[in-house]
């Protein structure tokens, strides 16, 4: 005969009923009458549990948090922007990052084997070419979107951006880049381990991040005064724009790289056709 059962509650309520602020116990006494309420008026008496035992995840400073949740106005693609690595040196996984298996042991597992393959990728890449070794993306589109940068349509500061040269519109989707520059970082240390490591990787060489924004957004941060921080912060208030590495943008904004390159080459052939026809 069975005598004692583990019953265990994931709540997942809303309606004024918040767990985080609640006690222990009248988080215990609520679920209690929740099930006095089942199985009383079956004459079912419930017993009072051996032991009880609330978790708060929320509040526990190793997790902040049980696993991820996709919030009002969030989307798959924040997924791909926390998997997205820093300098080719830092590197994250865990489900957080899977955007295809979110919240689930095997999307934490298949992210700790791709990260895996992208630090042996990197290790390789200095280890073949180690005084050229500069991050690298790979594939078509990211070749095109270093070289759209080449030639900005606008640039202020640190931040430059492409658009689609056959359209004016305002509301036209575009590209921007800002570069972050790590002069004051004291990486003596590191060097010297690189050094030994026979890597000559800089630390200090500079991080660029993307964000993909309409004309108007754009023209709207051209007239933000100030630092860095200021503009990036008025994108994100105003239009909730995130910034994300080279490798998410070219997964996120594909179509939009492939676009903007081919305007500018079928404008790059309009041209010549042009002027070869005011030669003639
Ligand atoms: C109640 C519950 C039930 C679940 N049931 C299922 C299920 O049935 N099937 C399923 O597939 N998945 C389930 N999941 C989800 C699954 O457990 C997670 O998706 C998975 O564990 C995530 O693994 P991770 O490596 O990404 O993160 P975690 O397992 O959360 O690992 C992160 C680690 O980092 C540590 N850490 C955090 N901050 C710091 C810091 N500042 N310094 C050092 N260390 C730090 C944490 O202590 C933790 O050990 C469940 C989760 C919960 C909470």
């Amino acid at each position: 005969m069975i005598s004692a059962f583990n019953f265990l509650c994931f709540p997942s309520l809303n309606g004024g009923f918040s767990f985080k602020r609640t006690s222990t116990k009248s988080t215990f006494l609520f679920y209690m009458a929740i099930f006095t309420g089942i199985y009383g008026p079956k004459g079912i008496e419930v017993p009072n549990p051996i032991q009880s035992i609330c978790t708060r995840w929320g509040t526990d400073p190793l997790s902040y948090g049980s696993y991820s949740h996709v919030r009002t106005k969030s989307s798959g693609s924040d997924y791909d922007i926390l998997a997205e690595s820093v300098g080719d040196r830092l590197f994250f996984a865990g489900e957080a990052t899977n955007r295809h298996h979110p919240a689930t042991m095997h999307g934490a597992y298949l992210s700790g084997l791709r990260e895996a393959s992208c630090i042996l990728r990197a290790i390789r890449g200095r280890q073949s070419c180690p005084r050229k070794w500069i991050q690298k993306n790979t594939g078509p589109n990211s070749d095109m979107l270093v070289d759209l940068f080449k030639k900005p349509d606008m640039s202020f500061g640190q931040f430059l951006f492409v658009f689609d040269p056959l359209t004016e519109d305002p509301k036209s989707m575009g590209l921007m880049r800002v570069t972050f520059h790590f002069q004051n970082f004291d990486s003596e240390q590191f060097h010297k381990k690189e050094t030994e490591n026979n890597f000559e990787h800089n630390l200090n060489q500079p991080v660029q991040l993307y964000a993909v924004l309409s004309r108007e957004q754009a023209d709207g941060l051209q007239l933000v005064t100030g630092r860095n921080e200021r503009k990036l912060t008025y994108l994100l208030k105003n239009f909730g724009l995130k910034l994300m590495g080279a490798n998410a943008l070219v997964l996120l904004g594909n179509s939009l790289i492939a676009n903007i390159a081919n305007a500018r080459r079928g404008r790059g052939r309009t041209s010549i056709s042009f002027g070869q026809q005011s030669a003639l």
